[in-house]
């Protein structure tokens, strides 16, 4: 079996970071297995759909560098759920209903004030049929044998279908829901598993039986759950947390996904610069229960420690030219963003108008301005250099050192200075120290 997944947006936004995750997983899984990952654009809504949303996604995708192999758009296929909506119809799975939205209300009010579950009451077969309505339609659901699956996360389900109301799957004006269409895709594209928010289990239960009724077997569902903000459940910051605004605070696509595809796991979020320790891990079984908290926090700490192991060619097109590999090196360990890196132009090349010295700092920087003609740039100059003053002035450790720093850097704190010192152009360096 080739395992076959797919992320089904909706294109009336952007996506954020619930949604994200939702493809990373099913991107995961596929890879995984050497299967197929599909991204299928659910733009029924032809008024909320918009072709600059579908853009975005597929940009979005890519900067994260989940490739995908195959893209389909439903509002390409309505053929196709025409056939299989007259198919049920004639099978008596799906059936014409003339309630207003009104009527319904009422209804679902009357039976909730006699403590009764809302559930939708089918009109006898023999029913008068209202003339001039234009029906929409419902999915019958078998009430025999009640719904059940093991889910990959949340483990045996179960639904007594006769409390469920049949689903609404077509619209008056011939519109289509969510629900049936993304079953008849599931069965054409040969989906196998749906990764999915929890939030879609009792759709999950509604859509097996139509999985059943048009003679296919259903996949296999992980419903995850849910993402939540640092401040709770309903966080709008998370909701619209979209990835232009974490690109340009300067987070990498691979911090992100390492920290999605671990979050709410029982694995560990790991610094990894590649996915493919990611892919390798994946397993729904891992999964939790509890809803999944996400913090830009974290997510920052996580960037600043892939980019203290992140080598040079993976970021050498975003860094200026003056950023050799060897200064890269150097200092990446003091960064957060790689944007970051353009601040150390000057420390390494100039110009640079240093801090004015404390004066008990002068001696320090009068003895190694003094020793600096004779120190070879080529071989380990800060030792040089830090053993020339120390010998000179007597001072040692904190005393030695951040003064020379401070001059040398324009920081308090920074890279280690041995591998600093002779990346920075040497004129530069006596220059500092002597002003
Ligand atoms: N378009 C649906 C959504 O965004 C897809 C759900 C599914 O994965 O089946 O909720």
């Amino acid at each position: 079996m080739t395992v076959v997944t797919r992320f089904a947006p909706s294109p009336t936004g952007t996506l954020h970071v619930g949604n994200v995750r939702t493809a990373l997983h099913n991107w995961l899984w596929a890879r995984k297995a050497g299967g197929r990952f599909l991204l299928r654009i659910d733009d029924t809504d032809a008024e909320r759909s918009k072709e600059a949303y579908v853009d975005a996604i597929r940009a979005d995708l890519a900067w994260l560098g989940l490739d995908i192999d195959g893209e389909e758009r439903q509002s390409e296929r309505f053929a196709l759920y025409e056939a299989e909506f007259e198919k049920l119809k004639a099978a008596g799975r799906v059936y014409a209903c003339y309630e207003t939205p009104e009527e319904l209300d009422i209804r679902r009010k009357v039976l909730l004030s006699r403590g009764l579950p809302p559930v939708y009451e089918r009109k006898p077969f023999d029913a008068p049929v209202p003339e001039g309505v234009a029906p929409h339609w419902r999915f019958r659901l078998d009430h025999g044998a009640p719904i059940e699956w093991t889910d990959m996360v949340r483990g045996s389900q179960h639904f007594e279908p006769k409390t469920m109301s049949d689903p609404v799957v077509r619209r008056a004006d011939g519109s289509w829901l969510y629900l049936l269409p993304s079953v008849i895709d599931d069965i054409a594209m040969g989906i196998t598993h749906v990764v999915r928010g929890e939030d879609h289990v009792s759709n999950t239960a509604a859509q097996i039986q139509m999985f059943e009724a048009l003679g296919a077997r259903p996949p296999q569902f992980a419903h995850e759950a849910l993402l939540i903000g640092t401040e709770g459940k309903l966080s709008k910051r998370l909701g619209s947390l979209g990835m232009a605004a974490l690109r340009d605070a300067g987070i990498e696509p691979i911090a992100l996904v390492a920290l999605l595809a671990r979050l709410g796991t029982s694995d560990p979020v790991e610094p990894v610069t590649a996915p493919a320790p990611l892919i390798e891990s994946i397993d729904f079984a891992r999964f939790g229960r509890a809803p999944a908290r996400f913090d830009e926090a974290e997510l920052a700490l996580l960037n600043q420690k892939i980019l203290h192991h992140t080598d040079y060619a993976a970021v050498a097109d975003r860094l200026p030219v003056a950023i050799t590999e060897a200064r890269w090196n150097a200092i990446r360990p003091n960064l957060m963003t790689v944007a970051e890196a353009t601040e150390w132009v000057v420390v390494f090349d100039g110009p640079f108008d240093g801090p004015v010295a404390e004066e008990s700092d002068r001696p320090v920087l009068a003895a190694a301005a003094a020793a600096m003609p004779g120190i070879d740039w080529t071989a380990d100059p800060w030792h040089a250099l830090t053993a020339e003053v120390k010998e000179a002035t007597g001072a040692k450790g904190r005393a030695l050192f951040l003064p020379l720093r401070r001059a040398l850097t324009g920081r308090d704190h920074g890279p280690d200075m041995a591998e600093l010192l002779p990346l920075i152009d040497k004129g530069q360096a006596a220059e500092r120290l002597s002003r």
